[in-house]
């Protein structure tokens, strides 16, 4: 881990031997006003989270496993939406180029998942928060336990360690988040598109919406072509899977 420190001098780097979700503890430690940029990793967590009270599964890391990280950074930007999309160009851009983003949160390899992200925010008084978490497949894990099947950035880099791959992720991560604060999603839509798993393809929405995937327009809200016209589709609340 110590090729991470010193790439990062404006962040705190903390590592956990273990810890239920480091954004768990980013946010307990944000409402109790701790509000500043740091880098917190788990060698092991016991309740990762997903999106709307999914779990994160993540096997111990030691040089294999999954890689669990969170981001805590003080950010006021004009529009939030999007943010997850940005981060998720930052780790397929800083991993490799067979990698796919899937709306809103995800990183997959092929047709299965290989990374997801978690973003939550926190108030206190009139300061904004952001908690930013990764967790990334190193080794190839089982896939009983899981809702979709998982991919491992060892099909594609044989070599990568949790350090090495932490090490690869945050300086554009870091980028990433700077720039969003100041331009928003507007600027990363061409980007995105050339990583766009879904596009073209026959989706289904957790909300029974059918039709075809046709990009993000520039706040980052998915567009679906319905048999009633194109769509947009910004809400948390929507899981949209292929079809
Ligand atoms: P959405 O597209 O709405 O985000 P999702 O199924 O990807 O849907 P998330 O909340 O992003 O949901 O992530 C949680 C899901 O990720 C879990 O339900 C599980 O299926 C899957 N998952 C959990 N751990 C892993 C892992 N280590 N590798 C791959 N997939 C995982």
């Amino acid at each position: 881990w110590e090729a991470v420190s010193p790439l990062w001098p404006t962040f705190s780097v903390e590592i956990l031997p273990e810890v239920d979700s480091t954004n768990t503890e980013l946010m307990r430690r944000a409402r109790a006003g701790q509000l500043d940029p740091i880098l917190l990793v788990a060698e092991r967590q016991t309740a990762g989270r997903g999106r709307l009270g999914r779990d994160w599964k993540s096997d111990t890391q030691g040089l294999g496993g999954t890689l669990t990280f969170s981001l805590g950074v003080p950010l006021a930007p004009a529009d939030w939406s999007g943010l997850s999309l940005a981060v998720g160009l930052a780790v397929v851009n800083s991993l490799h180029p067979d990698l796919r983003l899937k709306w809103p949160n995800d990183v997959w390899l092929e047709q299965r998942k290989l990374a997801g992200i978690l973003i939550e925010t926190a108030s206190v008084g009139d300061a904004r928060y952001a908690v930013i978490g990764i967790g990334i497949n190193i080794a190839p894990r089982d896939a009983t336990d899981l809702r979709t099947p998982p991919a491992a950035l060892h099909e594609l880099l044989p070599d990568a360690t949790a350090p090495s791959v932490l090490a690869s992720v945050v300086p554009l991560l870091a980028q990433a988040v700077q720039r969003f604060a100041l331009e928003g999603f507007g600027p990363l839509r061409t980007a995105f598109h050339a990583r766009d798993l879904l596009y073209g393809q026959a989706v289904v929405c957790s909300d029974g919406t059918t039709g075809t995937a046709r990009g993000v327009d520039a706040s980052g809200a998915l567009l679906v072509h319905t048999e009633n016209g194109l769509i947009k589709i910004s809400s948390a609340e929507v899981s949209v899977r292929p079809a």
